[in-house]
């Protein structure tokens, strides 16, 4: 009898757990099917008060269901490869040492608009995710182009071609979405062409920019129905940031000139807003500072002294002085007969016009106006909608969108 009792208590255990396994077992693909994808898209000098002028494309939608921030902050200088790559490591420029889009590198040389990922030196958030062994995908990020220390992106457009279209960009993005559950991407990288050329041509306000915006604005849309049609955005977040925004300039300071008048040698490293002297002889220091501080427009720093929450002091890329400016100046080397009349690259702290958009759609994303967010939350937001923890090194936080 005892026995009898014994075994039938036995079974009835058994049972159990075996229910436990198949209900655990169909939890897990339940939740492995919701697994969240996040789609990034990034459109070049796209100037926070664009997308109001804006009335019958993606923006819009987004406007009216989804979260927008009143701006994006860039970090500084703001040019398209420095905060690309702050949006993908989380860091500032000194931290990953992508000063601008070319610079100098006391012992490496000249970098310039280079795909080699080497000279990124914080970890970018495709890494940081295949490394754990999520899938990630890009398309022409900056700094995506070829493996951070030797990990690589399971999905990557390389090299750079500025000839592709955003129609085409959409079509890849979603094929990469219509992968079966293991071999899709979570995390979706890719930069859209914007309106930064034809703004740095025309100017910021030239009706031109918000007719090549239009184009793009209705690509967006046109992505977003295509998700939808497929069913998608139970499991997927969409959020479109722009690197930079636009001022116009109207006055072109000549660095280049200014120390050979002085007879100062040195090697050059100017971007339109900071400009990093690398003196060839020390002693010239404080002659140079005083022949550049003569110039009206210019700010002139020794190197080493730089404000600190400029996050630019790099040992090996910051010269020994650096020079800044605001709109409507920017600083050259030479003389151009056809002179850019918009340009960004500005001190966002002194410039709201360098800020840029910040928009969210989708899953996790309700309703919402936010206040103006920083370049440095982005990489938070983006581990936050994969349920993954932010490094502590990482000083942004997650955007609240829901
Ligand atoms: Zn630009």
């Amino acid at each position: 009898m005892e026995i009898e009792k014994f075994s039938s208590r036995h079974l009835l255990k058994i049972r159990l757990k075996t229910l436990y396994i198949i209900f655990f077992f169909f939890f897990s693909l339940l939740t492995h099917a919701e697994e969240n994808v996040v789609v990034v898209i990034s459109m070049d000098g796209v100037r926070h008060d664009y997308p109001n002028l804006l009335s019958e494309g993606g923006f819009n939608l987004i406007s009216e269901k989804g979260s927008v921030a009143s701006s994006l902050v860039p970090v500084y200088q703001s040019s398209t490869f420095p905060t690309h790559v702050t949006m993908a490591t989380g860091v500032t420029p000194d931290k990953h040492g992508i000063l601008h889009n070319g610079f100098f590198d006391r012992n490496r040389g000249f970098y310039s608009y280079s795909p080699d990922a080497s000279w990124i030196e914080s970890e970018p958030i495709w890494s940081l995710l295949e490394r754990q062994g999520i899938k990630t995908a890009t398309y022409f990020w900056v700094g995506s182009e070829s493996d951070w220390k030797g990990t690589k992106i399971s999905y990557s457009k390389a090299p750079f071609n500025g000839r592709i279209s955003e129609k085409d960009k959409t079509k890849q993005i979603l094929d990469w979405l219509d992968l079966g559950p293991k071999e899709r991407p979570r995390l979706i990288m890719t930069w859209w062409h914007g309106s930064d050329s034809i703004a740095h041509q025309s100017g910021s306000t030239n009706t031109k920019v918000i007719n090549q915006l239009k184009k793009q604005d209705k690509e967006l849309l046109n992505l977003i129905t295509e998700i939808e049609r497929r069913g998608y955005w139970e499991n997927v977040t969409l959020i479109v940031v722009s690197d930079h925004g636009m001022s116009d300039v109207e006055n072109y300071i000549n660095i280049k000139e200014i120390l050979k008048n002085n007879s100062i040698d040195s090697t050059l490293s100017i971007g339109p807003a900071i400009g990093h002297i690398f003196l060839d002889d020390l002693t010239d220091k404080e002659l140079a500072i005083s022949v550049l501080k003569k110039e009206s427009n210019l700010i002139v720093w020794d190197g080493s002294q730089l404000p600190s929450n400029y996050n630019m002091f790099h040992p090996a890329r910051t010269g020994d002085i650096v020079v800044e400016t605001n709109a409507p100046n920017m600083l050259v080397t030479r003389k151009n007969s056809n002179p850019p009349k918009g340009m960004h690259g500005y001190n966002p702290i002194i410039n709201k016009e360098m800020d840029g958009i910040f928009f969210a759609y989708g899953n996790r994303v309700s309703v919402n106006q936010i206040d103006k967010v920083s370049q440095l939350d982005i990489a938070p937001t983006i581990l936050n909608l994969l349920d993954l923890e932010t490094p502590s090194y990482m000083t942004g936080q997650s955007i609240e969108l829901d």
